[in-house]
């Protein structure tokens, strides 16, 4: 098949979150197997000087934003056979320091950033000459694109692909003044409520899930839960209405980037059967974060978005009572003051117990998920999460609450003495985290059991090999309906 996918954020080229991971990897993955794929996504600032081997398109863009015409140029790049990346390079909207916000201000001008960029994607589907057989499109940033074929279709494309929409995160909607649709061009009859309206409001998301023929989410529990009122976001009933075309695939690792042996960014590589190496990446990994070195002490570490939805609140909670054990904590995050704040401040009165780094480093991801006894992920809500799958992969026992992509991925004692690979808790509060902490702590104590636990947790296989037939099974559907 010819899969054209849509996304504001592609690893290795820019990333802020899963969304990245989950987009560069799937598209490898296709390619791998076969099929033929293109990324459109933007040209961010130093990606050409970062990838010299980019190429230019002889292709100007010239579109409608409301009354005026925007242009744009488009550059190329081949990483592998069968995968080419296409970038839009529009320096107005994308030439800047941050992606989404400098200094935790989101861009004023969001809606218009990504709605050119809608637009320049439902473009590119049409007049590639390569003529894809899916549009494959993620989050809200691309969420207009299937609106933006339909009504292409009616002014005169005869056959265009059918859509599929990708939810990341359904707590991230794309929703903006009311007068930004008249930058769409769109007809009055898209801004309905079957349509992008939204509480009198454009919500680009909601547009998607209207207008694209598939609708897949990260993972199987959470595609169920989003039809609920507790986790829908005031979507519930809109995607209630849709569960028809609405699967949840559980996203894969890359492993040939999450990878204990030979990994650039780790001093020591290791297997289940030579676990020596990470314990020599503990040792690297306290002296990197300043704590103290001792191989002995439970070390649980955290790599996250410092939002609401990483469960941050109970974590603190948590470790303020758990810190009297004498274990560690390093975390690697960035995202709200507030958050940030209080770590450094947990840090800075837990000295030898507590590291804390503000800030996105790829590098230090790999070696905390190396050189971690335990890894923390007590989300409140968790559309799939990749962190927890790095971790097992790591032999690092994730330690989550038991929702989404957190709860299809680990397996507790309880559901599996044999299997059991991580330690779950249900009740969003400080105390149930704490109680998992001691369960960690109390298997720490218990090297053979220890040991069974990381065995099974370094061979579960959440390969992409596996998660593409998924996706392909989606495509066809739609490719067969249409
Ligand atoms: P989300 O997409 O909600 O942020 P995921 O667990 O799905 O959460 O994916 C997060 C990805 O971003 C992982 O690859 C994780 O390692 C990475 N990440 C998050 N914060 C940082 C950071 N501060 N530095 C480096 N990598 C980070």
């Amino acid at each position: 098949m010819k899969i054209l996918l849509a996304s504001s954020e592609v690893h290795p080229y820019s990333k802020t979150g899963g969304l990245a991971d989950m987009v560069g990897a799937l598209a490898k993955a296709l390619a791998h197997a076969g099929h033929e794929a293109a990324i459109v996504t933007p040209l961010y600032r130093g990606l050409r000087e970062k990838f010299p081997d980019m190429r230019h398109v002889d292709w100007y863009l010239n579109l409608p934003m409301g009354s005026r015409m925007v242009e744009a140029q488009l550059w190329s790049l081949e990483p592998q056979p069968g995968l080419t990346i296409y970038f839009v390079d529009q320096p107005g909207y994308f030439d800047r320091a941050g992606i989404y916000h400098e200094a935790n201000i989101s861009y004023l001008d969001n809606a218009e950033r990504f709605i050119f960029f809608s637009k320049c994607v439902a473009h590119l589907a049409r007049y590639l000459p390569w003529r894809p057989d899916l549009v494959h499109v993620h989050d809200w940033q691309v969420g207009l694109v299937p609106a933006l074929m339909v009504q292409q279709h009616r002014e005169g494309w005869i056959k265009p692909p059918p859509t599929c929409l990708t939810i990341h995160n359904l707590a991230y909607q794309g929703v903006f003044a009311p007068d930004t649709f008249n930058l769409t061009n769109l007809p009055e009859e898209f801004f309905g409520i079957e349509g992008a309206e939204f509480y009198g409001q454009l919500n680009c998301l909601k547009a998607g899930i209207a207008f694209a023929d598939r609708i897949t989410t990260v993972s199987p529990r959470y595609a169920r839960e989003i039809t609920t009122e507790e986790f829908g976001c005031g979507l519930d009933g809109f995607l209630r209405n849709r569960q028809g075309k609405l699967t949840g695939i559980l996203n894969g690792v890359d492993y040939g980037d999450w990878t204990t042996t030979k990994n650039r960014f780790l001093k020591a590589s290791y297997s289940a059967a030579r676990i020596r190496g990470k314990e020599r990446n503990k040792l690297v990994l306290q002296h990197e974060m300043g704590l103290p070195m001792s191989p002995k002490t439970p070390l649980f570490g955290t790599v996250s978005r410092l939002a609401e939805q990483k469960g941050v609140d109970i974590q603190l909670g948590a470790l303020e009572e758990m810190l009297s054990t004498g274990l560690q904590f390093v975390l690697l995050g960035s995202g709200s003051p507030l958050f940030e704040r209080a770590y450094l401040d947990l840090a800075r009165r837990y000295p030898t117990q507590v590291a804390v780094r503000i800030g996105f480093n790829e590098g230090l991801s790999h070696r905390i998920e190396a050189g971690c006894d335990f890894y923390l992920m007590p989300s409140h809500f968790e559309p799939c999460g990749l962190n927890q799958m790095y971790s097992l992969r790591y032999g690092t026992i994730p330690v989550v609450r038991a929702v989404g992509g957190l709860d299809d991925s680990v397996v507790d004692y309880t559901a599996s003495a044999e299997l059991a690979d991580g330690i779950k808790f249900r009740e969003y509060t400080a105390v149930a985290l704490a109680k998992a902490i001691r369960k960690a702590l109390a298997l720490y104590e218990n090297p053979t059991l220890f040991r069974h636990y990381r065995r099974n947790a370094m061979s579960v296989d959440f390969s992409w090999e596996r998660t593409v037939e998924d996706y392909l099974r989606v495509y066809r559907g739609a490719v067969g309906a249409a």
